[in-house]
């Protein structure tokens, strides 16, 4: 046994094994040692390896699922090694009696179907990345993600810079990657580069989906191919070659959605909090949705809102039309609501693991999806999105009609004691459980007959797994029946009982159990029958849970809108923003349940004040301003009404924000250098119709530098990206960019003091702040009363010291302006380019060339 469990332990290589023995999972060595420590579990030992005892835990296989979850949770994979043929089989095969084993299926997080493992309203991606001409070529990235749980597949074209995005967009439960790439710290697994061949990917997608050519799917590129080819190669393995669902694949392009970097999904918490909790995001406090896909989708929406006007309109019209209709809103959500999720469903039953329970949920949820349509259809002028997914709702008849005659009406999870198919539906099923139960009757009936014969009041018939049915009575009486001449045969003495067979029970019982194990093969059959049907139509129905997906979403966000008095964003054509009374949606619900008011602010920024300077005291609401409108541009664009009392924006085609001084000490890098790789990143990319807050720019570093780079960076913005910007700062001296700097306009955060108390108002106001309140600010978060006045002393020194000076700015306004500024640095880079140009590189000898670096580093 050890020898074959070696031999399955190496093929399974860094996973922990599953050894499957009787009604137990055993794990040995380190596994085991592993496995009892996570699951807080007994470990044991079993025999000797190398003289040293074999150290051993399990789990029961019946509750497997729970540990399992516990293990893929704490970071590990699992194989599963079955048993592949019964002892007798085994037996019957040769003289070993050593039953055959397999590895059936590695369980990784990024490969799970069971609703136990999942979370209802998180899609589980596995991801897989792809670069074209192999690895490091530097051209083109894609990435192919599926989430077998419903079968969706998407072919992300991206590139170098995108890829993290994405990534973060996805938050993948497991990333793959070919063993050579130069993305390994985004792979969680790396697997043979042969796998992730595109030729190979290529064929192996047409294979799949039965196709002669791909291009009904899309334009494909090389690295999507071979990521396509790497994720589907990879599947295969944790399956063992039954593939799971996969739909036909989805081209994406980085294009069709707002640009949205790892930094600034952060930063925004669009979908978690940065402790990494959905509580507390921006996901969180839309969520009104009453289905898991709903919440999948709109995790979704969220997390990639949209570029293309008539797709955010859509869905928009949509949302109005179940805002408007409070009823309908009401009717939809009441029937969602009681849906089972049909795509999971389907999805487990396509990789093999679906069980007679999810055959009735696709019979409730379709039957559902049925009804529903033809509430809708009764919706005069239904909007385009309406009208375009209403039909997908129906046209399962034929497979609800068939579950309908064939499942009871509660079937359950586990299918091995039968009882979920429904009488009526196969004569002959009727006949065996009617011989069972006849059986049955007659069982009870002989129960009567022997305690009359015997006298025995408490003679019993019972059943169990070895002895079958059999006769029990109680020690004391069982000499009468031990007699030879009795009728009754001793087959076992217990403690307090004795228990006997007899010819008529035997007769009656094999009638019975006969009658049993043919129901259970009968109904066993239709389950694979069903399932087939089901499997048939596979396609419809995942488009159906879509469409449900999608009414939910819709109708989830017209009831957040109508709790909050949420307004229907205007898109148009020039890149403005203009916001009435806008609200930070997460903000504002913590402090409703602390009894507090938010306090709405305006924001509009047009071609003639794109960026917004706002100043103001610490804790006077900069972030929460500057946070606010980026989520309504999320909001907005993912087809959502927004928080405000009127919204009117440009479409935003990339989304930054650099808020606040976060350690990223995980990474390795310095608070200052994460803010200025995400500063520059910001500057790079940022287009005209960009939209970026910044928050404290330069506070990472010392006073002057902050400065100076603060008023570099806000003059770049303003100059070259010319992106809308709100940008908060608490270097008052900022302020003088208005007199260089024309679409640039002066806003602060209003604060008073009363009575020698601060009072923040949180409310944005035009022109700059008066000034900074900063010891007041530290007087209300509790610092002494000694150290507040002693801090009061050396500010009066250091401004005495500034007006003799002329203060930290003293001199910016003789600095030339920014365009003249970056001409000149134009110019340096002319005369390197000049000089690489004249290099002749094929005529240099070595000790030449190095004399060229030098001047080459001198023009630097
Ligand atoms: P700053 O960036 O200026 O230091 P924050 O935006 O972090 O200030 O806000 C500090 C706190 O003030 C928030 O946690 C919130 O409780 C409160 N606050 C901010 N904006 C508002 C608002 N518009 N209405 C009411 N309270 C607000």
């Amino acid at each position: 046994m050890m020898a074959q469990y070696l031999a399955l332990k190496a093929d399974a290589q860094d996973c922990l094994l599953f050894y499957r023995m009787g009604d137990f999972f055993e794990m040995f060595f380190d596994d085991a040692k592993i496995a009892a420590a996570c699951l807080d579990i007994a470990l044991t030992a079993r025999g000797e390896h190398d003289g040293v005892a074999i150290p051993m835990c399990g789990v029961p296989a019946h509750s497997a699922e729970g540990y399992l979850a516990r293990l893929i949770k704490a970071g590990h994979r699992v194989a599963i090694a079955e048993q592949t043929e019964s002892p007798a089989e085994a037996k019957k095969r040769g003289g070993k009696t050593l039953v055959g084993r397999a590895i059936v299926r590695v369980v990784t997080a990024g490969t799970l179907t069971e609703e136990a493992l999942l979370d209802a309203r998180t899609a589980n991606w596995c991801v897989a990345i792809g670069e074209a001409g192999g690895p490091g070529s530097g051209g083109s990235v894609a990435i192919a993600a599926a989430d077998v749980s419903t079968g969706r597949f998407e072919l992300i074209e991206t590139d170098m810079a995108g890829l993290g995005a994405e990534l973060a967009r996805l938050a993948p439960a497991e990333t793959i990657a070919s063993e050579t790439t130069i993305f390994d710290e985004a792979a969680t697994m790396l697997r043979p580069r042969v796998e992730f061949d595109s030729a190979r990917g290529e064929a192996r997608l047409k294979e799949l989906f039965g196709v002669a050519t791909l291009d009904g799917f899309g334009q494909f590129s090389r690295a999507g191919l071979a990521a396509a080819g790497g994720l589907i190669a990879y599947l295969d393995h944790t399956a063992k070659g039954s593939l799971p669902f996969l739909r036909p694949p989805r081209l994406q392009r980085a294009a069709q959605q707002m640009a949205i970097d790892a930094a600034t999904r952060e930063s925004l918490e669009l979908t978690q909090t940065a402790t990494g909790t959905r509580k507390g995001s921006l996901l969180d406090a839309v969520d009104r949705t009453v289905t898991g896909a709903g919440a999948r989708l709109l995790a979704a929406d969220i997390g990639a809102p949209l570029m293309d006007r008539n797709g955010i309109e859509a869905r928009l019209n949509l949302v109005q039309l179940l805002c408007d209709d409070s009823g309908l809103r009401e009717e939809l959500r009441g029937t969602l609501r009681s849906l089972p999720d049909i795509g999971r469903a389907i999805g487990r039953l396509a990789a093999g693991r679906g069980s007679p329970r999810d055959l009735g949920q696709l019979r409730d949820g379709l039957n559902g999806a049925w009804r529903l349509s033809e509430r809708l259809d009764r919706i005069a002028e239904p909007p385009v999105l309406l009208a375009a997914l209403a039909p997908q709702l129906r046209g399962h008849g034929a497979l609800i009609d068939l579950l309908t005659r064939a499942l009871v009406a509660a079937p359950p999870i586990d299918a091995s004691d039968g009882g979920y198919i429904a009488p009526g539906y196969d004569a002959a099923l009727d006949d065996l459980r009617d011989a069972g139960a006849g059986g049955r009757r007659a069982i009870a009936a002989l129960e009567a007959d022997y305690r009359a014969r015997t006298g025995i009041a408490q003679l019993k018939i019972r059943h169990n797994g070895v002895l079958g049915y059999h006769i029990e009575v109680p020690a004391r009486v069982a000499d009468a029946l031990m007699k030879p001449d009795s009728g009754f045969t001793h087959r076992q003495t217990m403690a307090g009982a004795v228990r006997f067979n007899a010819p008529e029970l035997h007769e009656v019982a094999l009638k019975v159990t006969q009658a049993g194990a043919h129901a259970l093969a009968a109904e066993a059959a239709h389950l694979e029958d069903l399932t087939q049907a089901a499997l048939d139509k596979r396609e419809a129905v995942a488009a159906t849970a879509d469409a449900l997906a999608r009414f939910d979403v819709a109708a989830g966000l017209a009831e957040r809108a109508s709790e909050g008095g949420w307004t229907r964003p205007a898109l148009v054509d020039h890149a403005c923003f203009e916001i009435e009374g806008g609200r930070h949606p997460v903000v504002e619900d913590a402090l409703a349940k602390r009894g507090e008011r938010f306090v709405a602010n305006d924001c509009r920024l047009s071609e003639d004040s794109r960026l917004w300077l706002v100043t103001g005291p610490n804790m006077g609401g900069k972030s929460t301003f500057l946070r606010q409108n980026a989520l309504i541009a999320v909001l907005a664009q993912a087809g959502s009404y927004v928080p405000a009392i009127a919204a009117k924006l440009g479409l935003v085609d990339r989304l930054f924000s650099r808020v606040g001084a976060s350690d990223n000490l995980a990474r390795g890098r310095s608070t200052f250098m994460v803010e200025m790789v995400e500063t520059a990143a910001i500057l790079a990319q940022a287009t005209s119709h960009s939209f970026v807050i910044l928050d404290e720019v330069g506070r990472g570093t010392s006073t002057y530098d902050g400065l100076a780079i603060a008023w570099a960076v806000v003059e770049a913005i303003h100059e070259d990206n010319r992106c809308r910007c709100l940008f908060a700062t608490h270097y008052h001296e900022l302020t003088r960019l208005a007199e260089r700097c024309d679409a640039l306009t002066l806003h602060h955060v209003r604060a008073r003091e009363w009575k020698g108390e601060l009072v923040l108002l949180h409310e944005v106001s035009e022109g700059p702040a008066d000034r900074s309140y900063g010891l007041a600010v530290a007087r209300l978060a509790g610092l002494p009363p000694v150290t507040i006045a002693r801090a009061k002393a050396v500010l009066a020194k250091l401004e005495a010291g500034r007006a003799k000076t002329g203060g930290l700015a003293a001199g910016l306004d003789d600095l030339p302006l920014f365009a003249a500024a970056a001409e000149a640095v134009e110019e340096e880079r002319d005369a390197l380019r000049t000089e690489v140009e004249t290099i002749d590189v094929d005529a240099l000898t070595p000790r030449e060339a190095l004399e060229v670096l030098y001047r080459l580093k001198a023009l630097a």
